[in-house]
């Protein structure tokens, strides 16, 4: 909803709102926030404030460090929860340099250029439903995690009630609380693991809503004596949690990824769409999965993709086609995990969809086999290429893809580069339980 000033200046009021969390995220799609008292709420809402950008990852140098938070309208929204003090509401925010200018290390600023891009090749709007899972594990008696999941082991533990269901029950009614559309939630195939489904949006508020939704689902989950996490695989041997990506462009007379004249009811722009999807998806991997574990969860036997490749049919592949047709017609990108930044990731899938279109590019014909049991053979004939297997061979895809590049711009690229080169360079030289399991007394 648009909101005016003063509609959300009466409506902190008539709230009892007392603080007010400006946030934004930072480079690794982790939520930031700036504090302020209800007081300074008109300020904030004159973008007069400002915060120190170089205690940010991936923002910048002290020296230029000064930036203005510039909170969108639309983002206001007062939290369920309840403080001694009263109320908290946010305000999501993009971030300007002292010019005036948006500032190109901002997330946010990047998804909307990218969306800005899809404007201008007519579209009105670029739809993401996403699907993030978690685990939800048990917390120790001095209130760290453990990976302990509730819902395992003993009888016991499943009656009367399950701890986890009682949680994402609430963690569902708190979302509804505060505007979301949850169109489903279940538990998940691994012990401990759920999933929330909320309905599709617009690709700005879809990444809004996801960083909110984490935020959710960790809060609510530390009331219920749990630890929430969105790590991409917590627990070798079982089903990592993914956050596949339903997508969609749509023009001003509907959906335009569907053609009822097509034998599968799919319009030349999806098809250019997804090609646009498997031709990048070796350079957005780094962005869709960014953590060194995000690694162990994309490979055979989980539900996981590995190879890029589409389907109609079978959820192997990177990409599946659901069945659903008309207002529904969609892709749905298996790829991504909920480790990822949302407006990073986001916006390289879709700059890699618009670059299919752009280029035309022809789409591979879908395959409908097990790509898993396929020789390596069988794969090159129909070519099918693999994921990069490691971070460290995402980040050299990802640096040598010229439009997912442009998209991301140079300043969140050399940062985001930068910061996961170092990452993986320290977890490369750990020594791990596996291996002194496997080699202390062998050798
Ligand atoms: P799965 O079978 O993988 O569990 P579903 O087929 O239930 O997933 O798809 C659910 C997601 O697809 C939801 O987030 C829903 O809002 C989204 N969705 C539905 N229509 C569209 C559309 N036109 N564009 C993008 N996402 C869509
Ligand atoms: N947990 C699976 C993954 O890692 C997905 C299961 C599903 O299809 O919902 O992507
Ligand atoms: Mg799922
Ligand atoms: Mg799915």
């Amino acid at each position: 909803k648009q909101y005016t000033k003063e509609e959300i200046l009466n409506h902190a009021e008539s709230s009892n709102v007392r603080y007010i969390r400006l946030q934004f995220t930072d480079l690794l799609g982790i939520v930031k926030n700036v504090e302020i008292p209800v007081d300074q709420l008109g300020k904030a809402l004159d973008n007069k404030i400002m915060f120190d950008g170089s205690s940010i990852e991936g923002f910048v140098r002290i020296e230029e460090s000064d930036m203005y938070l510039v909170p969108d309208y639309s983002t206001w929204l007062v939290f369920p929860w309840d403080t001694p003090q009263g109320k908290i509401a946010r305000l999501i925010c993009d971030i300007h340099l002292p010019d005036g200018t948006p500032f190109p290390g901002d997330p946010r600023s990047v998804l909307k250029q990218t969306v800005e891009r899809a404007k201008e090749l007519g579209f009105s709007s670029f739809n993401v439903g996403s699907e993030p899972e978690f685990f939800l594990f048990k917390i120790d008696e001095n209130g760290n995690p453990t990976d302990q999941v509730n819902d395992e082991g003993g009888y016991f533990d499943w009656a009367p009630l399950d701890l986890g269901e009682n949680c994402r029950r609430d963690i569902v009614l708190t979302l509804e609380h505060m505007g979301f559309e949850v169109e489903a939630s279940h538990h998940e195939v691994a012990p401990g693991q759920h999933e929330i489904d909320f309905k599709y949006t617009d690709a700005l508020e879809a990444a809004d809503n996801i960083a909110t939704f984490r935020l959710v689902v960790k809060t609510v989950a530390r009331q219920h004596g749990l630890h929430a996490t969105f790590m991409a695989k917590p627990v070798y041997g079982i089903n990592g949690s993914g956050m596949h990506a339903h997508l969609s462009l749509f023009k001003e007379d509907g959906n335009a990824f569907y053609d009822e004249s097509d034998e599968m009811g799919l319009s030349v722009t999806a098809r250019h769409f997804l090609a646009g999807i498997l031709e990048h998806a070796p350079g957005f991997t780094a962005i869709c999965n960014p953590t060194v574990n995000s690694y162990k969860r994309l490979v055979p036997g989980y539900e996981a993709p590995s190879y890029i490749a589409w389907s109609g049919k079978n959820r192997s592949p990177l990409v599946r086609v659901p069945a659903a047709r008309g207002q529904s017609t969609r892709i749905e990108v298996r790829s991504p995990d909920p480790t990822c930044n949302p407006y990073l990731a986001i916006a390289t899938l879709l700059a890699a969809g618009l670059d299919g279109i752009e280029r035309n590019l022809p789409l591979a014909p879908p395959v409908n086999r097990n790509i898993y049991i396929m020789s390596d053979a069988e794969k090159e004939e129909v070519g099918i290429r693999s994921l990069p297997p490691t971070l460290n061979d995402a980040i050299d895809a990802l640096a040598k893809d010229e439009v997912l590049r442009e998209a991301l711009g140079q300043h969140v690229l050399l940062h985001f580069i930068e910061a996961k080169k170092i990452e993986y360079n320290i977890y490369r030289t750990q020594v791990t339980e596996w291996e002194k399991d496997q080699y202390l007394h062998l050798y």
